[in-house]
């Protein structure tokens, strides 16, 4: 069973109003504004789904117009209220009169203003209300403001953080300005009173799909005698205040709706879901220790929790709840394809690291206690998996075994973790200041003692956070020679890490110190070389920085050869395009001055010249940082690896049997996993970020092997595939649309869920 505590999002719809669309799409099909039979029947579902609204939403004389959603009726009221103030302008007027917002707004809201005054021609400022770090509306700062205001938007309540606005309180401070008010509505319906009629709301946009009605369905309230202009003029439907004829199925089920509301069917009262909002407290607190909400619960809709656990970036928790079932978000759902944090979470003040591990629970006014306890069991088991696997302190710590190579990525630079699970030591290479609080815990959840922080060269794009991360690990001990800049430990040739170890090798070029540290197993086999940014996947490090030293390149490239080899693994400190690893044999194949130097048709002189010229206006990369060096590769990232689910079905009973990989994280494997017929118990578990441990393996595979990599949408087994392909094994795979896609039939097996038939 899938639980949506994603509900500030969207909504199911409710059966009743799923009945009342399905008829009026049938038997009732008429049209509103016909005069036969049929339209009568039509317009009596028009007029009795407006009559619910008006009373559900208290409007008095006002009047309420159908709209297609709460962004036409945004757009609606902020065309309304400029063409109006355009209107009242005094002829040669110096004070552009101000279009204010909450900063804390829906982005619809302040993307109107803009779009409307570019459109209107209307050089007025558009200025965003200041909230405190409770989310609510600096009214001082607005009572300033509003004398010389035009238009002021504050939403009645937060559809991230649930906070809710003091409307009286806003009322108050904009007594005596001429400005209109609109109240964005959406969240506060079926869960506030909002008694529109009692205050002076000019305007306040619903929205029908966050109340259990079907998408494209919404409502605008317009006070009487508040200023109107149609976005749409027609065949004047909606008493020509929105021309169109009418979307009867949707009016008809949020009419639905509105009448269970009105008559407390299907909906919860206040102290329900207050009580359902206790109970996840309960469960998120024992599940994840170190919580934080991001808005006080008791300032918030009682449908709404935003909380942060510092140090678990908010990707990790929302997989694993996922996983279990439970679908919640990081945020607004029209910003969740960005990896910025959320504005909402910044305009109060959250600091960076904790809004980058904000997590949006938000339940439905109409859930079920059944619903919400099995929520709160799968909330529980989520932190179980979570301790079980190290995101988490354990109750009884250092249980959980850490991979040898792990690796973190933060926007294209790569930061490795090498551990030994035998004698808990472990060292980090590249740390990422924004990596320091997420390394801190690794560590720690694991038990593990970190015996080097290194750096592969100096960083010219970012900072390292090693010392940052040496002195909260308390590592350097009094009266212990200190180590050299990068971190490499004084009077050691080695660094021992149980029974591997760790050599250095200086390949001066991208920068002067450029080092490789090459780590070999008990038996003195190679495992991999950590390199920098000497050779990355499809490009060499960049030598034309104030750092570097361009002549010295060419022979550090030999260098590296004669020590490592062509098929050593060797691990980048940059990977723009999640290749995760490359190796000089198949740098070989595509790197040409790479070729040139290893098999001696090149000089050094020329290198530098071929060199300087391809560096020459190095583009920044996707994420705006420095470009570490110039991509030559001929292997495009975009190459297409998916495998839809019928060409997997077909592989299974071939011969080679293919390999299947799951590549979500641990946590996620346990909370939830593939069945495949004949097969599923048989798959491998590589979580992406330790896929480098197992990518040798798989290169040893005979040719004809298919390697299928899965996950939950097809976007990490996707890049799992292509990089062993790039390595070489060219038969890699990534199940197309991932476990989210999978048909129904070998649907994902979620907690709780009976084991399907295999
Ligand atoms: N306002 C708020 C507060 C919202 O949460 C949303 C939806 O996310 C909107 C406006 C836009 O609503 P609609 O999807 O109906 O256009």
């Amino acid at each position: 069973m899938e639980i949506n505590l994603d509900a500030n999002a969207t909504t199911a719809v409710l059966p009743q109003a799923r009945q009342a669309a399905l008829a009026a799409m049938a038997a009732d099909f008429g049209n509103p504004s016909s005069t036969h039979i049929a339209g009568l029947k039509a317009r009596a579902i028009l007029d009795e789904a407006r009559g619910a609204a008006r009373r559900v939403l208290g409007v008095g004389s006002g009047r309420i117009v159908f709209t297609s959603g709460a962004t036409e009726g945004i757009q609606t009221a902020v065309l309304s209220a400029l063409v109006h103030a355009r209107a009242a302008l005094r002829p040669g007027a110096v004070v552009r009169p101000q279009l204010l917002y909450g900063a804390t707004e829906h982005k619809a809201v302040p993307q109107a203003l803009q779009h409307w005054c570019t459109v209107l021609g209307l050089d007025w400022p558009i200025r965003a209300i200041p909230v405190g770090s409770d989310g609510r509306h600096d009214l001082a700062w607005l009572k300033a403001q509003a004398p010389t205001a035009a238009l002021v938007c504050t939403m009645a309540a937060n559809n991230e953080t649930g906070v809710i606005s003091d409307l009286d309180g806003i009322a108050a401070v904009l007594q005596g300005s001429a400005a209109l008010w609109l109240v964005d509505g959406v969240q506060a319906l079926g869960k506030l009173p909002l008694r529109l009629a009692e205050r002076r709301i000019d305007y306040a946009p619903f929205s029908g799909h966050k109340l259990h009605a079907p998408k494209g369905t919404g409502l605008l309230y317009v006070r009487e005698g508040a200023p109107f202009t149609p976005l749409q003029a027609g065949g004047g439907q909606e008493s020509a205040l929105r021309a169109g004829t009418e979307n009867m199925p949707g009016i008809a089920a949020l009419g639905a709706v509105l009448r269970a509301l009105e008559q407390g069917e299907a909906f919860c009262d206040a102290a329900t879901l207050a009580d359902y909002r206790a109970r996840l407290m309960a469960a998120l607190g024992e599940a994840l220790p170190g919580l934080v909400f991001n808005a006080p619960p008791a300032a918030c809709l009682p449908t709404t929790l935003n909380f942060s656990v510092p140090g678990v970036p908010s990707r990790q928790l929302l997989d694993v709840f996922d996983a279990a079932g439970l679908r919640m978000s990081g945020g607004s759902a029209c910003s969740a394809g960005t990896p910025e944090p959320s504005p909402v979470l910044c305009a109060m003040g959250v600091p960076a690291a904790q809004a980058a591990s904000a997590v949006r629970l938000s339940f439905g006014a109409a859930e079920s206690a059944a619903a919400i306890d099995e929520a709160c069991a799968r909330i529980r088991a989520c932190g179980q998996a979570l301790r079980a696997h190290g995101a988490l302190p354990a109750l009884a710590p250092g249980r959980a075994a850490p991979p040898l190579l792990n690796r973190f990525v933060v926007e294209g630079a790569c930061c490795y973790l090498v551990a030994d699970a035998a004698s808990r030591q472990c060292l980090v290479i590249d740390p990422l200041p924004e990596l320091t609080d997420e390394l801190l815990r690794w560590v720690q959840c694991r038990d593990l003692k970190v015996v080097a922080v290194l750096d592969t060269h100096s960083h010219g794009d970012h900072a390292s956070s090693a010392r940052l991360l040496r002195e909260a690990l308390d590592m350097q001990q009094p009266g212990e020679a200190p180590a050299d800049p990068l971190g490499w430990p004084a009077d050691v040739q080695r660094i021992h890490l149980g029974a591997m170890n760790l050599t250095r090798l200086a390949v001066p070029g991208h920068t002067l110190d450029a080092t490789a540290y090459l780590l070999r197993d008990a038996e003195g086999g190679l495992r991999c070389a950590f390199v920098g940014d000497t050779v990355l996947p499809g490009a060499l490090g960049r030598s034309d920085l104030a750092q570097s030293d361009a002549m010295a390149y060419a022979a550090s490239l030999r260098m590296l050869d004669q020590a490592v080899g062509r098929h050593t693994l060797l691990l980048p400190g940059h990977d723009d395009d999640d290749q995760q690893a490359c190796t000089l044999a198949g740098e070989l194949r595509v790197q040409p001055l790479l070729r040139g130097v290893l098999d001696g048709t090149l000089s050094d002189e020329a290198f530098v010249t071929r060199k300087a010229q391809i560096e020459r206006d190095l583009a920044p990369t996707p994420y705006q940082t420095l470009a570490c060096g110039a991509r030559v590769d001929g292997c495009p990232p975009s190459e297409p690896v998916g495998l839809p689910a019928d060409r997997l079905l077909a592989l299974m009973g071939a011969a080679p049997a293919p390999v299947l990989v799951d590549v979500r994280e641990a946590t996620e494997q346990q909370m939830g996993g593939l069945r495949l017929p004949g097969a599923g118990a048989s798959a491998e578990q590589v979580p992406l970020p330790e896929l480098l441990n197992a990518l040798p393996r798989w290169l040893r595979l005979p040719a004809g092997t298919p390697v299928i990599f899965y996950c939950r949408s097809g976007n990490r087994s996707a890049q799992a595939a292509r990089a062993l392909r790039r390595l070489g094994h060219a038969n890699a795979w990534s199940l197309a649309g991932g476990l989210a896609l999978w048909p129904r039939a070998v649907a994902p097996v979620g907690v709780g869920a009976e084991p399907l038939p295999a």
